[in-house]
Formats: C-alpha cells, structure tokens, sequence
C-alpha cells in the first residue's frame, strides 16, 4: 500500500504527538469524480476551515494532514452525539465519492479505504469500535453511502476480515488452448481467476459499478472470408484453433442455403 503525501500548510492544528489517536472517522467527499490527489490540492495553501488526514479515491491514497496533527473533519458548533470523538483525538479518512442519483463509491475506493484503515488501527492501537462514521460523531450524512444501509457494516467487516490479505500470484492458464499469464487465488483448493486477465484472450470483460455486476462474453470480431474468389464480412471467433463463423453471415455470403435459429433448434434450408 503506498501513500503519497501532499501535507496543507495551512488547515489544521498542531497535535504534538501521535498518541492523541483514539479514533478513526470515515467520510465521503460529496463530489462527483474528483480524486484524492485533486481534493489535497484544494486543501494545500488556501484556508478552508475544513481538511482530512487522508483522501482515498480508485487509485490511490494522498496523506493531507499529518498524523500528529489536528484536522478540521468532525467538529460542530451544533450538537455531538458521540460522548468522546472530536477532531483532536482522531483521524479523518475521505473517501471520494461518485453520484448516480445516489452517492456510491468505487469499489476499489472501499477496498484501499479499508486497506488503510486497517493499516492505522493496527499502527495506533485502534479497536473496530472506535472506527466511526461522521454520522456518529454529529448525525450529518456522512458518508452518504454508508449511512442508511448495510453497507457500513459490511465495510466494519472488512477491517477485521482477512479476505484483502489473499495474495495473488500469476500463473499461466490455457483457454481455448493458448497460454495467458492471468492473475490468481489459489483458496481452499478452487482457482480465482482474474476477471479483467481474460480480455487478454480475447473476451470481452464488463463491471457494472453501480449495480457492481461483473461481464464476461466471446468477442465476435468481423473477418473476411473469401468464397469462391469473392470477399464477404462475416462474425467469427477462434476457439481451440477452429474457426466458428455465424451461419446466417455465412449463409448469406455463399448464397446457396439459408439459416434460421428457432426454439433452439438451427434450420438450414437449402436452395
Ligand atoms: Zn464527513
């Protein structure tokens, strides 16, 4: 895990030691798109009255305010609901969000998110009970996308989990009898392949980050075939070195038969 540092000169408190840590608060940045390199720039020079330890967004951490230091993440001049979390005892983590209608976040921002955090807890000695929400600390939403629904106790399980902690390793698979280097988890004696690995032999891999589905299917690319001296376009995809072309392109270029697909059944007519 690597985390880069781009530390404000401006917005936070001198902390004086590390050993004010006893709690770690999670956010959401209420943008649309923006990254955690971009959010430690706004911060950098220009007062805000407002900043976070970290931003994490898809790719990667950016360190804002240092550790020891106090940042401007959880206080209120309203009221407090938690007994004992401020801004001088914690550390604000940002996640940066995504907006479809609702706010989401990337599920790659949640796994980095989670890697860090643990990272802290075990670094400062922070118990999973002392890893809040903003909403805890003062009821405001946030993180909008943990407030509301089961999704903040699948991320508190995340802390604790081992499941980020698999390591992959790279190994060569045939498909369709070709070699591919793809990445894999070899667990409980069943092979997790990487999905995204798989475009490399010619499928077509998909990720709904909303709905947070995952895609996978054949390519179908065009090819010309030459019949009888004359080149036609049709669909085709080589598995195990055969070539499968779609009948009713091929159908259609030789001319002689026609091809129909019926309640699973393929009718060829011939002329
Ligand atoms: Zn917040």
């Amino acid at each position: 895990m690597e985390i880069n540092r781009n530390i404000t000169e401006t917005n936070f408190n001198k902390g004086g030691s590390v050993s004010r840590i006893k709690y770690i608060v999670v956010h959401y940045t209420g943008n649309d798109g923006d990254t955690a390199y971009g959010n430690t720039v706004y911060f950098k020079t220009a007062y805000r009255g407002a900043s976070a330890h970290y931003f994490v967004d898809e790719k990667s951490i950016w360190q804002c305010v240092d550790d020891k230091d106090i940042a401007w993440h959880c206080g209120t001049s309203g009221k407090y609901y938690h007994k004992y979390c401020r801004n001088d005892n914690s550390i604000g983590v940002e996640l940066c969000s995504r907006k479809n209608g609702d706010y989401y976040f990337y599920d790659e921002t949640v796994r980095r998110a989670a890697e860090l955090i643990r990272y802290l807890m075990k670094l400062y000695g922070i118990p999973l009970e002392n890893v809040i929400r903003h909403y805890d600390v003062t009821h405001k939403k946030c993180p909008a996308p943990f407030v509301d629904s089961k999704e903040w106790e699948k991320f508190r399980n995340r802390l604790v989990d081992k499941e980020d902690d698999e390591v992959t390793d790279k190994v060569t698979m045939k498909v369709n009898g070709k070699d591919y280097t793809v990445n894999r988890i070899l667990k409980d004696g069943k092979n997790y392949i990487c999905l995204a690995d798989l475009s490399k032999a010619g499928f077509t891999v998909g990720y709904d980050s909303k709905t947070k589905q995952p895609s996978l299917s054949n390519s179908v690319s065009k090819v010309t075939a030459r019949i009888d001296g004359k080149e036609s376009d049709i669909e085709a995809v080589n598995i195990n070195g055969f070539n499968y072309c779609k009948l009713r392109d091929t159908a259609e270029a030789v001319g002689s038969f026609t091809a129909d697909y019926e309640n699973n059944e393929i009718i060829i007519t011939t002329e």
